[in-house]
């Protein structure tokens, strides 16, 4: 890192304008966002400033081939008015896999966890009290060197902005479970959070959408017998007692909830298998009633259940529990989460 962070305050804070009872979420931006280039081979000194819009030139490569990505995660503030992050480092450290894998430079450690601490420090009346919102964080990377060679670009932006957010869903979810399309392939960039990815999810989860669902299954590109992810979530899936989720892989991301998920659960006691799934395996389990539950896990929404999936045009409900793994577990990393209960762990990070 070259020096300190440079520091340009808002003249007027645009805060007095948002309903903080009423929060969407990541639509709402706070005051300031972090910026940082890479030229010439060098990081240069991250600029902290208003939020507004860049200026690129259109023939930045981001356009044209896509070097970009990108990573979330959340700050929430307890009731005595203290600032906490969760595992910050492993999205740093994930989102300089995600570059190593996209041609991008990693960005040094020092900038990203230095420069999200100071942006939360001067945005810090930005980040939510209410019970279930938080103070979304997008860090992000992307090609603005320029040429319409298709070769890695010499110049790239790291950015950080920041949305105070409400819960991600409401409800329930029917989910689909994918035949013919794929979100990721072996030997490809899966496991990066890489923006192309999620163009590609678009199209197939748009037709699902119009099939009455609300979002897909993924199951592998090969065979599409292998259960992956859930829509942009890693996947959960409840036989009997048993919690089951697939291994990470060059398809499958290193999610930073599923891991949680895994340590809080296991030291609950419950049994955790990390294993493949089958989609014939769940329709049994789904047929003779072992099947309890499935949901999502991601940051955003933390844990989001699933009430029934269709295949093959048959649909498949799951049973309402009384008590779900699914909302147990879920308190019990949000309790981590916002300083409700004691961290064993060290994932939360105080600032
Ligand atoms: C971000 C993401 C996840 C969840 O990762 P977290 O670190 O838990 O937020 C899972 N799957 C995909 C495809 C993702 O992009």
């Amino acid at each position: 890192m070259k020096s300190n962070i440079e520091i340009q305050r808002i003249e007027k804070s645009k805060i007095d304008s948002v309903d903080f009872n009423n929060l969407p979420f990541g639509s709402v931006y706070s005051d300031h966002m972090l910026e940082c280039d890479f030229v010439n081979g060098e990081w240069q000194t991250p600029v902290i400033k208003p939020y507004a819009p860049i200026s690129l030139d259109p023939a930045a490569k981001i356009f044209h081939y896509g070097q970009s990505i990108f990573e979330g995660m959340k700050a929430y503030k307890d009731a005595e008015g203290n600032t906490m992050l969760f595992r910050p480092l492993d999205n740093c450290k994930r989102l300089n896999k995600s570059a190593e894998r996209l041609v991008i430079p990693e960005v040094p450690e020092d900038i990203f966890m230095d420069g999200l601490k100071k942006l939360l420090e001067i945005d810090n009346d930005w980040i939510p009290t209410n019970e279930g919102s938080s103070l979304y964080i997008r860090p992000f990377m992307f090609a603005s060197g320029i040429g319409f060679h298709a070769s890695p670009a010499d110049a790239y932006k790291f950015i950080i902005c920041t949305a105070p957010s409400g819960a991600y869903f409401a409800g329930k979810v029917k989910v689909l479970i994918e035949e013919k399309y794929a979100r990721a392939a072996n030997g490809g960039v899966g496991f990066a959070k890489a923006g192309g990815n999620y163009a590609a999810q678009f199209y197939p989860t748009q037709l699902a959408i119009e099939k009455g669902y609300n979002q897909v299954i993924w199951t592998d590109d090969n065979s599409h017998e292998y259960i992956e992810e859930a829509g942009a979530m890693n996947i959960f899936i409840r036989i009997n007692d048993t919690l089951i989720t697939s291994p990470t892989s060059d398809r499958i991301l290193d999610g930073i909830t599923r891991k949680s998920v895994i340590q809080i659960a296991e030291d609950m006691n419950i049994d955790v298998e990390v294993r493949k799934i089958t989609v014939s395996e769940v329709i049994a389990a789904a047929q003779s009633g072992s099947l309890k539950e499935m949901f999502g896990a991601g940051t955003a929404a933390v844990i989001s259940p699933i009430a029934g999936f269709g295949y093959q045009g048959t649909d498949y409900d799951l049973p309402e529990l009384e008590t779900p793994f699914a909302e147990t577990l879920k308190k019990a990393i949000t309790d981590i989460q916002t300083n409700k209960a004691e961290d064993p762990y060290g994932w939360r990070v105080m600032l």
